[in-house]
């Protein structure tokens, strides 16, 4: 097995005698969880919460199997790679020094937030020392016809006894009939981030003139490599999707809407460069596979697309790239097949865009079918694109989705929520 490194501290908490709280999980840049824990972290700790973040390790064959934890709890996949002794003794081998490593940096009475799947396998050896572990799930599904993750449950069943409070995002999620308290806590945004901050049209501008999406010149920013035929036209209608390279996101199904698009609308899908992504196993396949897809499509529509795939090297620029893309769009997509909470469509949201997403998991929570967005089915392209297509020629109706969609985020999804929801349910002495 290759070897594992120990974790490391993105911020080490300091403690001045209080007890920490540390959040763990196991990438600082991708995906919603790392999103998260940036602006969540600071905002504690403005909140008087000695806290910090560190991230656990893990080698190929754990991320794989991490990663078929994950699609299990979407309701996907299959679930052969967790039978047999191999996976528990991979899986704990991981996590047990990386345990035992944590533990020996923190006290009694301190306690750790383990985030997902791939975390949990951390809560013996914390919990042998004395720390209080709180799982917090942002992974489920809400489909009743999906199959139930009990392999799942069953394959972390020995972590469990070790874990104190559970955090879901949605009642559904998390494992049945936990014995302990569990809340419901949904992610939330800080308007103030450079990913959400206000940026002027200008800015706008010059943030995609320099990646080279819009204008006549080659950009001179080399943070995105982009597949199109040409630049976006100025005025054309832009449909955005930002996701990893992940199945459940459905890219390569989203360029399948566009014939049913009006044809002066121009469709964005942008993600990370997966090769910088250390545990998502799937996002170099699934990149190529999209690639693939956009070559096959007729010039007529191929000269309608473009594939963004943005470096997160700079998480700055990154997050401006995303924040000037969410504004200048006319619509933003999220057409994943299982979502636990898309902070993408939160994003958007804030940005008063007017959003068309798949009704499943977290999605259907955050947007109000008729009035902060569009619901849609995910597997019917047609619907997809005629919700779309609604949108872009309606303008009365895409402005008033767009500007409640933004009332509705200050008043349910702001950082400074979460930051109550933490202090009311995980600093709080158990009872
Ligand atoms: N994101 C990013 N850079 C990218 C692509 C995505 O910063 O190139 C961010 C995106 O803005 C969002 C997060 O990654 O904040 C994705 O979170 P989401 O909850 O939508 O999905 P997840 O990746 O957690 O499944």
């Amino acid at each position: 097995m290759t070897a594992v490194p120990d974790p490391r501290w993105v911020r080490q908490p300091v403690s001045n005698d209080r007890p920490l709280l540390v959040h763990v999980n196991t990438t600082s840049t991708g995906g919603g969880v790392a999103e998260l824990l940036h602006r969540l972290i600071p905002a504690q700790h403005d909140d008087g919460t000695a806290v910090g973040w560190a991230v656990v390790s893990g080698n190929p064959e754990f991320f794989a199997l991490t990663k078929t934890l994950h699609h299990l709890l979407h309701g996907k996949g299959d679930p052969a790679p967790l039978r047999g002794v191999d996976a528990g003794t991979l899986y704990r081998s991981v996590l047990r020094p990386q345990g035992h490593w944590l533990a020996g940096q923190l006290r009694e009475g301190d306690t750790v937030v383990l985030h997902d799947p791939q975390t949990l396998g951390l809560a013996p050896m914390l919990a042998a020392r004395g720390i209080r572990v709180v799982w917090h799930c942002h992974i489920g599904t809400t489909d009743e016809s999906a199959t139930k993750p009990d392999h799942v449950w069953r394959f972390l069943a020995p972590e469990f006894d070790d874990v104190d409070i559970v955090l879901a995002t949605r009642p559904e999620f998390g494992p049945p009939g936990f014995p302990r308290r569990r809340h419901v806590v949904a992610p939330a945004i800080d308007p103030d981030s450079p990913k959400n901050r206000p940026l002027t049209t200008a800015e706008v501008d010059a943030l995609l003139t320099g990646i080279g999406l819009v204008g006549t010149a080659a950009g001179d920013d080399s943070s995105a490599t982009i597949d199109q035929v040409g630049p976006l036209p100025p005025n054309a209608p832009m449909v955005l999707q930002v996701s990893r390279w992940d199945p459940l996101k459905d890219m390569t199904g989203v360029l399948r809407c566009l014939p049913g698009m009006p044809q002066d609308a121009h469709l964005i899908l942008a993600g990370p460069d997966p090769y910088e992504v250390t545990d998502d196993p799937e996002g170099v396949a699934i990149l190529a596979e999209v690639r693939a897809a956009y070559r096959d499509l007729p010039e007529t529509e191929r000269r309608r697309a473009h594939l963004v795939t943005l470096s997160m090297r700079d998480p700055q620029r990154n997050a401006l790239l995303i924040n000037a893309l969410q504004r200048r769009a006319d619509v933003v997509l999220q057409k994943s097949l299982e979502e636990g909470f898309g902070l993408t469509v939160t994003e958007a949201m804030h940005k008063g865009r007017p959003v068309v997403a798949s009704a499943v998991g977290g999605l259907a929570l955050q947007v109000v079918d008729g009035k902060t967005g569009l619901l849609v089915d995910p597997t019917d392209y047609a619907g997809v694109a005629a919700a779309i297509r609604r949108l872009l020629l309606d303008h009365d109706l895409s402005r008033r989705l767009g500007s409640q969609a933004a009332d509705e985020v200050t008043r349910r999804y702001h950082i400074s929520r979460l930051v109550a929801d933490y202090r009311l349910v995980v600093h709080q002495p158990q009872t």
